[in-house]
């Protein structure tokens, strides 16, 4: 992105000198600044182990950073009510309540409309009364997407989510995530280990080894 585009645009989410560890452990990321524009889909890449995860948690106000700061819009994130930044996992079961049945979990966020459920080959009648369990990943993965696409959703962070899936379920799922994101304007932030996904769907890619100044080892 040229200077004056940059200028233009709006910063919707701004990592401003995050630093972080685990506890008293290594430090995981040392002054990182990243900021993602309105309109942008920005792919996070690098190796394994070098924090990609933990800096989409403290991204999405799951995890607090221990030095810096996160903005979204200028501000710290909202801390109650719905959050605009929605996250979806590599490993869907991890975002559900595994004792609540699909109908319930959706009734704390938004109810799917007819388009995307079927966009998403989510079967309404069979599927809402039951428990996570009773879903394969990719068919669990399908409902976490329809899930994070409420109203109010303006951003979504997908940590490696279509690692798990089939080729035919995750082209399905990237061109569902694309299509909304076309039309609404969301922002996107795609952790992925895949250079080829990254360079099909963002805008830009970013490596977390060079925005970690420090990296994984020191
Ligand atoms: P990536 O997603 O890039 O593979 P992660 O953010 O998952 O990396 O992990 C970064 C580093 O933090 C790794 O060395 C990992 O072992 C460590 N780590 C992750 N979660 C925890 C935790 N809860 N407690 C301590 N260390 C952790
Ligand atoms: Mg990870």
């Amino acid at each position: 992105m040229t200077e004056e585009t940059a200028a233009a645009k709006r910063v919707l989410l701004e990592a401003k000198d995050v630093s972080f560890r685990y506890g008293s452990g290594p430090w995981i990321l040392r002054n990182v600044y990243l900021k993602i524009y309105e309109g942008e889909r920005v792919g996070l890449v690098g190796p394994s182990g070098y924090g990609k995860s933990t800096l989409s948690r403290i991204l999405s106000g799951y995890e607090k950073p221990t030095k810096g700061q996160v903005l979204w819009k200028g501000a710290p994130l909202p801390k109650e009510g719905y959050c605009p930044l929605q996250m979806i996992y590599q490993h869907p079961e991890k975002a559900v309540n595994p004792r609540w049945r699909l109908q319930d979990t959706l009734n704390e966020a938004w109810t799917p409309d007819d388009e995307l459920l079927a966009a998403l080959r989510i079967n309404k009648e069979l599927w809402f009364r039951r428990w996570p369990n009773e879903l394969s990943g990719g068919e669990l993965q399908r409902f976490c997407v329809a899930r994070v696409l409420g109203p109010q959703t303006e951003f979504i962070i997908a940590d490696e989510m279509s690692t798990m899936l089939d080729a035919i379920t995750q082209a399905q799922i990237w061109n569902v995530l694309l299509d909304v994101a076309r039309k609404r304007g969301l922002g996107m932030l795609v952790i992925t280990h895949s250079m080829a996904l990254a360079e099909k769907v963002c805008t830009r890619i970013v490596d977390l080894a060079e925005l970690n100044m420090v990296g994984h080892d020191a």
